[in-house]
């Protein structure tokens, strides 16, 4: 196990993480909620670090991220436990178990960044559970990679305090946040979780120059409503502007959420106009079959990247990361 690098000592040996919003006050022998963080004799301790239980070298259009080296592959690894509990979570065999309920490989940093080279991957992701509880893990890879040349990628939910991800900030290339809904209450009963700490973490990640993506996940009659899309896209370009990706993601039914239908795709095609009337510049449809999902430019309208439902790059026409036909810049992690 390693030590956690957020938290406080506490009287009789009680300790308070620091590195969600829960702030878990623990005691001697306890864990936090997210099952991956123990209080051992007065010292929080991760005990995920090292301990994979998902790796793939996934293209990394499947994260997805469209507008970060396309066409590569991201080394993916993801541990046990997560901060948030959403009862339609697609990973929940994984993220809603505790450590020694899931088997796990031994993978130090130094192996991970070795597997990823072999791989022949341009990137690590941390993704799968969420990478808030395996922080300290995903940082020293992190520091690693990039001194073999490698980026890096925190795939995460965004319930995360301020501290942490600044320093995140520091070693990761690029974010991908799951905004999972604009109501609070959304949140409270279906994740488990609130809102206010998400938006906060995108509107940090916008302060700190970092490379981010967004997905929304649209279950009908619980988070889909024009209303509520409209106002979560208006608080997007107001706090964050015009040039971040947005992915509506349709829902199948998974885990505990079996009372709501597959998304249908009027309601993705209704949400990606209100997305674009609001003057999002990238607006994508995803885990649609047989549906392209296109890289446009804003300023002309060319084609740039075309992908298909398959997470392949079929073609890029970017040059430089501008569009060849009218030189405008696009947002993003080109090589
Ligand atoms: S990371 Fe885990 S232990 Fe720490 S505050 Fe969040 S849920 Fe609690």
């Amino acid at each position: 196990m390693k030590e956690a690098s957020y938290y406080e000592k506490k009287e009789a040996k009680t300790v308070q993480c620091r590195l969600c919003p829960r702030n878990c006050v623990i005691k001697p022998g306890q864990r936090g909620d997210c099952r991956v963080r123990k209080n051992q004799e007065g010292v929080l301790y991760s005990m995920v670090y090292g301990k994979p239980s998902a790796i793939n070298a996934d293209p990394i259009e499947k994260k997805p991220q469209f507008h970060f080296l396309p066409g590569t592959l991201a080394y993916s690894i993801g541990t046990a436990g997560c901060n948030l509990h959403c009862d339609f979570c697609q990973n929940w065999e994984m993220s809603q178990s505790a450590p020694e309920d899931i088997s796990s490989y031994e993978m130090s940093p130094a192996k991970v960044v070795e597997e990823a080279l072999r791989n022949k991957c341009s990137s690590i992701a941390y993704t799968y559970n969420d990478p808030v509880v395996f922080f300290e893990y995903a940082i020293d890879t992190a520091k690693l990679a990039k001194k073999k040349g490698l980026k890096n990628i925190f795939v995460m939910n965004g319930f995360i305090s301020p501290e942490p991800l600044k320093e995140a900030c520091r070693h990761m290339d690029g974010f991908h946040v799951d905004l999972k809904g604009f109501r609070d209450k959304f949140y409270r009963e279906v994740c488990h979780a609130w809102l206010a700490p998400v938006l906060e973490s995108l509107k940090i990640l916008q302060k700190e120059k970092a490379w981010f993506e967004m997905i929304n996940l649209l279950i009908p009659g619980y988070n889909d409503s024009s209303q509520e899309v409209t106002e979560m896209c208006a608080w997007i370009v107001e706090n964050l502007g015009t040039g971040y990706p947005l992915h509506f993601s349709r829902f199948f039914p998974f885990y505990k959420m079996h009372d709501a239908d597959i998304t249908p795709m009027s309601t993705l095609s209704k949400s990606a106009e209100i997305a674009r009337k609001a003057g999002l510049d990238y607006v994508y449809v995803g885990n649609v079959m047989g549906e392209e999902a296109n890289t446009m430019c804003p300023g002309c309208g060319d084609l740039l990247i075309r992908r298909s439902s398959f997470f392949e790059v079929l073609e890029n026409r970017l040059k430089q990361g501008k569009c060849p036909g009218c030189g405008q810049k696009i947002q993003g992690v080109w090589r």
